[in-house]
């Protein structure tokens, strides 16, 4: 194992253990090692005193032995003998015992001529030898050992003499002893094992005396005391150990079962914590029995019931906050920011698993109108019934998506074209059974809905289907359409797509391109007399040497809410045009606003700037009246204001949009133009055109100037002419022309001073 990497405590204590262990070991070999050698010593101690002992005994033997000789030699029994053997068997077996002279039965006596022979003979086996060995310091007493027959004998042979100056040799005599028992006898050994005494000599064989103790072979008695000393301190040794190796163990176990496992445990808990697995297990919360491990085992179990609480509320602010990015706060249904990632999805989900796909594009009819007209408020009202109208009319699963405005989409897995469409037609539905009277709106609110469907097999070109939707509603947005239309339908719906993304590029360099919209003039004629009493004036685009007529760029402009932006371009060729002089002197010019631009300031000093052009060109202002309007009274506040600066304020296309009485009352309109489809119906000789025509004659004694659109037969011209109609536009009788062709066109009728109040006939045109 490598340093760096960390050790576990359970190794830590493994190693401690086996340290402990091997610590024991060596401290209980070194011991023994040591009372060996105390032992050792003890032994040889013990020897030495056996030795010295056996020394002694021996020495004391041999004394004795001298002793006895002595007295044997001194005695006169013993001279007597030698001098008169008459008794000597008798004094040998007896006399020598009574006297008290041998003082053992050990030992033997004899006696021996001065030539050495002995004077009887002994009795067999008595061990005595017939003749004394020659050689011998027989003067002095010679002492020797002699193995006679395994029977192991001390002599001591001794000179006896008849005078005190030992001058007169009597003879010899010999002492013998049976050396064993007799050195036994001579003390008991304290240090020598009696038993283990042997003397090395060979039957028959002769030893002098002071060679004894060379051929003495013994061993050392134990010493009791130190064999209990040996014992005690063995047994203590082992007890020792055993104690020790159990402690350790013992130890080991305990250690392990307070704190290494319980460190685990806390090391496992904080692991878990640590994957975010808060998960409560019920046997991992047992008490620890060490208190600081306790401590923290509390501590870190309140902690972890913390983080769960914390980690759930985090995951429901989580699921909230991501539920909240996805949903629209007004309508309650998804959200771009969920479409988009939906959408991401199911694309790749198609991948796995083909199918027929649709994308539903939802846009409310008119819904500006309707915003403009009765308030935010309430439109916001409008939207989120709508929305909830195409939900009820969706499948379960399908999820529908607010992309903006009044825009929703929906994509339908597992689909054909017909079911698609079915589906759209009960979006319809269902929204046509939706009340709004509550809010105050009477007009019905519509929606159109573009449909784009792709098979499993056209999947690779599942991006179009948005775009395609698009164009499929642009389509659907086309008056006199049923207001659903499924993209490649059909090819002029397929041409008028590609015309769509040609104007969007068109109107985009339009309006960043001064000069670009151009305006072409409509003379309007008046009546009686049908002579040229202004001109409207009617933008297109020139975009590649070609003209984009209005009803292709306004849906555009609509669309991107750009209808200020290209009000604010037209009045500036306007403004060019009116200054060119091209237009005949005196002849009025009718200028197009979209309802959006007469609240916005930009436009309004713009109008109030071109009025310089007044006092040459009179001029009129044309708002149409299906996209009047939100703010009434900040409305009207300006259209007086323009008034007062010679404005004539004309209500465009009359007939066409809801509630045109209510605009007539609150705002101050001077001229009323009747939309080409009410004035067509004035040709016809039935009951809608005797509508129409008391209509008009009501508005006329009402005091507006009435002017007929479109008319295009000299018959429709002459209906209107009779009916009191102050002026004329229609192809009949004059075409709109590019500026350049006015040039030179007399003006013959001209138009009147403005406000209607001022004209007594009830028409702002002589
Ligand atoms: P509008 O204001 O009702 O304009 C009259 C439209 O009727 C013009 O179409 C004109 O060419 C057409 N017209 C005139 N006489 C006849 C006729 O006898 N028969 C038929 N069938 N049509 C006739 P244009 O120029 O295509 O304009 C369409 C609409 O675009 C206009 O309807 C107007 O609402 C809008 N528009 C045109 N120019 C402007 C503008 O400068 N600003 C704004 N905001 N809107 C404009
Ligand atoms: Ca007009
Ligand atoms: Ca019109």
């Amino acid at each position: 194992m490598k340093w760096s990497e960390s050790i576990s405590i359970k190794q830590i204590a493994l190693a401690f253990v086996t340290g402990l262990l091997v610590l024991v070991s060596l401290i209980g070999g070194f011991a023994a090692y040591q009372t060996r050698a105390v032992t050792r010593n003890l032994e040889q101690h013990n020897r030495e005193a056996a030795q010295s002992e056996l020394a002694s005994g021996i020495e004391r033997l041999l004394a004795q032995t001298g002793d006895l000789a002595n007295n044997l030699a001194h005695w006169d029994e013993t001279r007597q003998q030698l001098v008169a053997p008459e008794y000597y068997t008798y004094w040998r077996d007896q006399r020598v015992y009574e006297s008290g002279v041998l003082n053992s039965r050990f030992a033997r006596a004899a006696l021996y001529t001065r030539a050495g022979t002995l004077l009887a003979p002994s009795p067999e086996k008595s061990g005595l030898p017939s003749k004394l060995p020659a050689g011998l310091p027989l003067q002095q007493g010679a002492s020797w050992l002699s193995n006679q027959a395994g029977s192991i004998a001390l002599y001591h042979a001794f000179p006896v003499y008849g005078d005190e100056r030992r001058q007169a040799l009597l003879g010899h005599g010999l002492i013998r002893v049976d050396f064993m028992p007799a050195l036994l006898r001579q003390a008991k050994f304290q240090f020598t094992d009696a038993p283990s005494v042997k003397l090395a000599l060979e039957p028959g064989e002769t030893l002098a005396a002071s060679q004894l103790f060379s051929r003495l072979s013994f061993s050392a008695r134990p010493d009791p005391d130190q064999l209990r000393f040996q014992t005690i301190l063995s047994r203590t040794l082992l007890a020792l150990f055993v104690l020790l190796v159990s402690a350790a163990l013992l130890g080991f176990v305990a250690y392990n079962r307070l704190l290494i496992r319980p460190l685990g445990r806390l090391t496992q808990d904080i692991d878990a914590m640590q994957h975010g697995r808060f998960n409560h297990n019920p046997a991992r919360s047992q008490p620890m029995r060490i208190s600081e491990l306790e401590n923290i085992r509390r501590s870190l179990h309140d902690y972890q019931l913390q983080l769960r609480e914390l980690h759930g509320s985090l995951e429901h602010q989580n699921r909230e906050f991501h539920s909240q990015a996805r949903q629209d706060a007004l309508t309650g249904c998804h959200n771009r920011r969920a479409y988009e990632e939906d959408w991401e999805d199911f694309r790749r989900q198609l991948q796995a698993a083909p199918q027929g796909v649709a994308f539903l594009l939802f846009d409310c009819d008119r819904f500006k109108t309707i915003n403009d007209t009765y308030g935010h408020a309430k439109g916001d009202r409008v939207l989120t019934i709508v929305a909830d109208a195409l939900v009820m009319a969706l499948r379960a699963n399908d999820r529908l998506y607010r992309l903006g405005g009044d825009e929703f989409a929906t994509f339908l897995s597992h689909t054909t074209p017909a079911h698609a469409k079915q589906i759209a037609q009960r979006c319809q539905s269902l929204l046509e059974a939706s009340v709004f009277s509550d809010l105050g709106i009477s007009e019905p609110v519509g929606i159109s809905i573009g449909i784009a469907f792709c098979t499993a097999d056209q999947l690779a070109h599942i991006d179009e289907l948005p775009k395609q939707a698009d164009i499929a509603m642009y389509t659907a947005k086309q008056p006199g359409r049923n207001r659903i239309a499924l993209y490649g339908e059909d090819t002029e719906r397929a041409a008028q797509a590609l015309v769509a993304s040609r104007e969007t590029s068109a109107l985009f360099q339009a309006l960043a391109t001064p000069g670009m919209v151009e305006l072409h003039y409509q003379p309007i004629h008046g009546l009686p007399g049908r002579k040229v009493a202004y001109y409207e004036a009617l933008a297109r685009i020139r975009y590649n040497g070609e003209l984009i007529m209005p009803g292709a760029f306004l849906p555009v402009v609509s669309s991107r809410r750009l209808e200020t932006e290209f009000d604010l371009a037209v009045l500036h060729q306007v403004d060019a045009d009116l200054s060119s002089q091209q237009i005949p002197p005196g002849s009025g010019v009718s200028i197009n606003l979209s309802a959006q631009s007469i609240s916005r300031p930009e436009i309004v000093s713009h109008l109030l700037e071109l009025s310089r052009h007044g006092t040459r060109h009179p001029l009129m202002l044309e708002i149409t009246e299906t996209s009047l309007i939100t703010q009434m009274i900040e409305v009207r506040t300006y259209l007086d204001l323009l008034h007062t600066v010679n404005y004539r304020i004309a209500m465009d296309d009359f007939g066409t949009g809801y509630s045109p009485l209510r605009y007539l009352v609150d705002l101050p309109v001077d001229v009323v133009k009747f939309d080409i489809s009410l004035v067509n119906k004035l040709g016809q000789d039935n009951r809608a055109g005797q509508v129409v025509a008391d209509f008009a004659r009501m508005m006329k004694d009402a005091g507006y100037a009435l002017v007929a659109e479109g008319v295009e037969t000299e018959t429709v011209l002459q209906k209107v002419e009779s009916l009191g109609f102050a002026h004329v536009q229609g192809y009949l009788l004059g075409r709109p022309a590019p500026l350049s062709q006015l040039a030179g066109q007399p003006n013959v009728a001209g138009m009147a001073a403005p406000s209607a109040p001022l004209d007594e006939d009830g028409s702002v045109f002589a």
